[in-house]
């Protein structure tokens, strides 16, 4: 299957050619061309004036289209997930296990090998966010999941044979001889749920952690004396930072604070933290079984505190420009080829360029979407 969409604003990295026309051959992108220099006989796929980019990544997804990873970690599960955030332009994400009990991450471990090996559209690898966390920070995770990094915890993380695997993890509670062999293994390991001193965190960097899991969220916050983890991330030129760009989790003003402090947006990468109610019409589910309910474009618990987000990438996007004040190129570029380079997927996706896999958006002016691809397929 060959063919050449047109007639789009196409975004290959920075840039925006003019009259630019990308021909997708079988999953791949071939090339871009302009498009008078197109085969005539090539089918074609006109967007009418819409904007092409690179498919979202999404590295934070707990669930969607009423299902929850934690519930059932099976490979139907991530059918539903991948298909509903797929609806808002992600075409690869990371399904995230909240803190649970071993035997489950191993469960959860071998649905994402099976997803993958049997071609589901969408699963990258997975996200492990906790157990081997800080109970002080705990948020919404389950205090008696939370436990230290062991030799079982070790082996149920590094299980994965296909796809990216990401840990969050506190690195205060664990040993960092781990962390650094959990890198070895090709692990990327971010910071989170963790109450780390500033101290802490270079250590924790020196190890192998790489970035921090929704920034200013569930972390020790910059003090005068103890800059904490937030002090650590954004002082730190190489840490990556998650960030949840729903106007609830994070005040806009503090994450214009966290752009300036970084002195660019190299760094940044947009995560949904969904939770089953994107793509959904059932507002409410269980977690750990307390009721949450999504209401106003917010998931809380009854007492009020957040537990993930009713947010999907598309909105992020969009957010990300009206409430960071950042250009269109610049939010998308957040949704796509900084997560890619942060989950070390980028000489696979995240750009339009030739060579990669044929992942793609079609967004109207708005920032809806309006159609996707995976691998060169149509949703
Ligand atoms: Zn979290």
């Amino acid at each position: 299957m060959r063919f050449a969409i047109t007639n789009g604003s196409v975004f290959a990295g920075d840039r925006m050619p003019e009259g630019a026309a990308v021909v997708v051959a079988g999953a791949r992108i071939e090339a871009i061309v302009r498009a008078a220099d197109l085969d005539p006989a090539i089918e074609r796929v006109d967007l009418a004036g819409a904007t092409l980019a690179p498919g979202f990544i999404d590295v934070q997804v707990n669930g969607g289209g009423g299902a929850l990873f934690n519930d059932d970690p099976s490979v139907e599960t991530l059918r539903i997930i991948a298909a509903a955030h797929r609806r808002f332009g992600t075409t690869a994400l990371l399904p995230t296990l909240i803190s649970d009990s071993i035997p489950k991450i191993r469960e959860a471990v071998q649905a994402v090998d099976a997803a993958i090996a049997a071609g589901v559209p969408g699963i990258a690898g997975i996200h492990i966010e906790g157990p081997f966390l800080n109970v002080e920070r705990k948020g919404t995770h389950d205090a008696n999941a939370i436990r230290a990094l062991d030799d079982e915890g070790f082996a149920a993380i590094t299980g994965l044979r296909h796809g990216k695997t990401l840990v969050t993890l506190a690195p205060e509670v664990n040993d960092a001889q781990r962390i650094a062999a959990l890198r070895q293994r090709g692990v990327i390991i971010a910071a989170g749920h963790t109450n780390a001193t500033f101290a802490q965190m270079e250590r924790a960097f020196a190890a192998g952690v790489t970035g921090v899991t929704h920034l200013f969220n569930a972390m020790s916050q910059i003090t005068p004396r103890e800059p904490g983890v937030v002090g650590a991330a954004l002082t730190d030129p190489a840490c990556w930072c998650g960030i949840i760009v729903d106007g609830f989790h994070v005040d806009p003003v503090a994450l214009r604070l966290a752009i300036k402090a970084k002195g660019s947006l190299d760094r940044f990468l947009l995560v949904s933290d969904a939770m089953p109610p994107v793509g959904h019409d059932s507002k409410a589910f269980d977690l750990n079984g307390e009721t949450i309910v999504a209401a106003g474009g917010v998931c809380r618990r009854a007492d009020g505190t957040l537990a993930g987000a009713d947010l999907d990438m598309a909105a992020a996007v969009r957010n990300a420009a009206a409430m960071l004040g950042l250009t269109r190129g610049e939010a998308i570029r957040l949704a796509t080829q900084n997560p890619a380079q942060f989950a070390g997927l980028d000489a696979e996706m995240g750009s339009i360029a030739p060579g990669l896999r044929a992942n793609l958006v079609a967004l109207d002016d708005g920032g809806q979407v309006l159609r996707t691809w995976i691998d060169g397929q149509e949703a």
